[in-house]
């Protein structure tokens, strides 16, 4: 392991990765490796995690071929040096911010959508001229494989590797003297990243996880409102990190918005989930475990039923919950979403601002005085209004968390910008000296 970083390290030196022409082939390159590699990509997400070729395609593939072209079309203007104003002081000079790569990165992975999280944060940094080295996760092994082979199919070594592997492997790989670690996962194993990092002072983004709040406030659009929660919290199982985390409900709306919920359940799983050939999987027993657990507390209100052979829990929503509960202490990460009711917003606001800051933040109502003062009143990564997920779609938007919920951000330019530093240059004048600046010296110019 430390030889390839050793390797690419003095790859990098070598200048490689620095040209506009090397970083768009490679960008074209990954996007011809995905399409080649869709059949098994597809098929290795089914096995790892029952994904159905729909996800797989429109959360995985799809969204990697999107950041690529985005990439493509931006780059050239992202990596010209950009000319800043200067004070009076510096009359004469030219002021620059060069876009400089950092040199090797390392890329590590959770499960959850184990080819987007592994590929999008590579799509910036090979963008941005560096190196990487990726270690995707253990617990979705197919998928592990099929991105080592399709890499070393497209990249040399020396440029972009693929390290599997678990814990250990990680932790070791964090020994290098590596320029950049990029984290995806949960906030314990963050920690761990981060002082390990801090030993060589090595940059790090960490893309972590957190409980995301959904109101509901009794002017919203009920049966929208309850589609677009359903569709944004039992994706994948619920196991996204912006997933709906719980719900809070204006008391007036709730009966209202359950049952809105339970039709749009049906509708997008059908009256059997369990039975359905697309229902994600939970990914392996300890996370289907810890998940029914929570089924023992407050009371069921749709779903509940559990196949332990196949790893499959029914969209369920949970009431009477308690904040002492697990369900309300832990991440879910999993299909069981927990209501809270509430009469005033400062009510919901004080509650939330009680506990770490979450990744998103969802409200659905119409007053924009009350959107306006949940954005403003709260800390959280980013978030919609009157919708979930959607904001990490669009690219012009940086996607990253705040607090115990990550550090920095990407997607777009904030990949770009993630993986560069800014070198700030000054272009000095030699057809004139500014005299103050030496002891004893005159005030005024003096032409040489
Ligand atoms: P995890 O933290 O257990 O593992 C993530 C990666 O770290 C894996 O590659 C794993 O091998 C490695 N790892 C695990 N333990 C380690 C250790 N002690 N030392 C070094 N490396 C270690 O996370 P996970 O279970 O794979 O993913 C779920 C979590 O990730 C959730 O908390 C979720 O919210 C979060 N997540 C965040 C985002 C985001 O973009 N912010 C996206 C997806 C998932």
């Amino acid at each position: 392991m430390h030889q390839i970083v050793d390797q690419q390290k003095a790859w990098f030196e070598e200048g490689h990765t620095r040209s506009y022409a090397f970083r768009k082939e490679q960008l074209e390159r990954m996007k011809k490796m995905l399409n080649t590699f869709e059949k098994p990509i597809i098929d290795a997400l089914r096995f790892d995690l029952n994904k159905s070729e729909y996800e797989a395609y429109a959360s995985e593939i799809a969204f990697l071929k999107s950041e690529i072209s985005h990439h493509l079309k931006e780059l050239k203007t992202w990596m010209k040096p950009h000319k800043v104003k200067a004070p009076l002081t510096h009359i004469g000079s030219k002021n620059y911010i060069y876009k400089e790569p950092y040199g090797t990165v390392l890329v590590i992975a959770p499960w959850n959508y184990p080819i987007q999280l592994a590929l999008a944060p590579v799509i910036g940094a090979i963008a941005a001229g560096n190196t990487v080295i990726i270690k995707p996760s253990e617990l979705t092994p197919t998928v592990s494989w099929v991105i080592k082979k399709m890499i070393e199919q497209y990249f040399s070594p020396e440029y972009i590797a693929v390290v599997e592997g678990d814990k250990e492997v990680t932790q070791e790989l964090l020994d290098s003297p590596l320029d950049y670690i990029f984290f995806t996962g949960s906030v314990p194993v963050g920690k761990i990243i981060m002082e390990k990092a801090s030993r060589r002072l090595i940059p790090v983004t960490l893309e972590l996880g957190g409980k995301s709040p959904t109101i509901v406030h009794k002017d919203a659009n009920i049966d929208l409102a309850a589609k677009r929660i359903v569709w944004g919290k039992f994706t994948n199982s619920g196991q996204t990190c912006i997933a709906p985390d719980y719900l809070f409900v204006h008391h007036e709306v709730k009966a209202e918005l359950i049952q809105a919920m339970k039709k749009y359940i049906h509708e997008f799983h059908g009256e059997q989930p369990l039975k359905s050939s697309d229902y994600v999987k939970i990914v392996n027993g300890q996370h289907f475990d810890r998940i029914s657990q929570y089924l023992e507390e407050g009371t069921v209100l749709t779903g509940g039923r559990v196949d332990e052979e196949r790893q499959k829990i029914e969209p369920t929503i949970l009431d009477q919950v308690k904040w002492a509960d697990q369900v309300m202490q832990d991440e879910i990460f999993g299909p069981v979403l927990p209501v809270l009711t509430f009469d005033t917003l400062d009510e919901v606001i004080e509650q939330v601002n009680a506990r770490p800051k979450p990744l998103a933040l969802y409200y659905f109502g119409e007053d924009e005085k009350d959107q306006e003062k949940i954005i403003g009143s709260i800390g959280f990564g980013g978030g919609c209004i009157n919708d979930t997920l959607y904001h990490i779609l669009n690219p012009h938007l940086p996607f990253g968390g705040v607090g115990e919920s990550g550090i920095g951000n990407y997607h777009g330019q904030s990949s770009f910008d993630t993986f560069t530093h800014d070198k700030s240059i000054t272009k000095q004048s030699t057809k004139f000296d500014q005299n103050f600046r030496y002891p004893g010296s005159e005030l005024g110019l003096k032409i040489i």
